[in-house]
């Protein structure tokens, strides 16, 4: 297993355009896009922050994984999103090892990347994306 750095940190709001002003205005980060995830029904703002970036992440409606997590929790932190290379040879060794994934296999996510998402029963109650950017295009959906 080879993690190249923290990527981004994903962070669950009710609206991204309240939550906007504090991470542009207040603590300066450069917003870098918004789009939508329509196969997991949320709308995703990217920021940089120095290596890494913060993952807005506003459901879209009360079916996506999101709107139940701030339901439970309230807003804040998602998910921690780990970098590496090989994803489906990173998945391949972590379930070899015991860890339980969401993804058996990658799938699209936000900017193109590829991601997997391991269960949190496995990792003492974090929910870590694997993910990983690449311009590689096959098995594009
Ligand atoms: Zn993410």
């Amino acid at each position: 297993m080879q993690v190249k750095k923290v990527d981004h940190i994903g962070i669950a709001v009710r609206s991204i355009e309240k939550a906007l002003p504090f991470y542009t205005d207040v603590l300066g980060l450069p917003f870098l896009g918004i789009e939508e995830v329509e196969s997991e029904q949320v709308k995703v703002a990217f920021l940089q922050a120095g290596e890494a970036k913060l993952e807005l992440l506003e459901p879209l409606s009360p079916e996506s994984a999101v709107a139940k997590f701030i339901e439970k929790r309230g807003e804040g932190i998602h998910h921690v999103a780990l970098g590496v290379d090989d994803i489906t040879e990173r998945i391949r060794e972590l379930k070899e090892r015991g860890i339980r994934m969401i993804q058996d296999a990658p799938k699209r996510g936000a900017g193109g990347a590829w991601v997997a998402f391991m269960h949190p029963k496995s990792t003492g109650g974090v929910l870590y994306e694997l993910c990983e950017r690449t311009n590689r295009t096959e098995g594009h959906q």
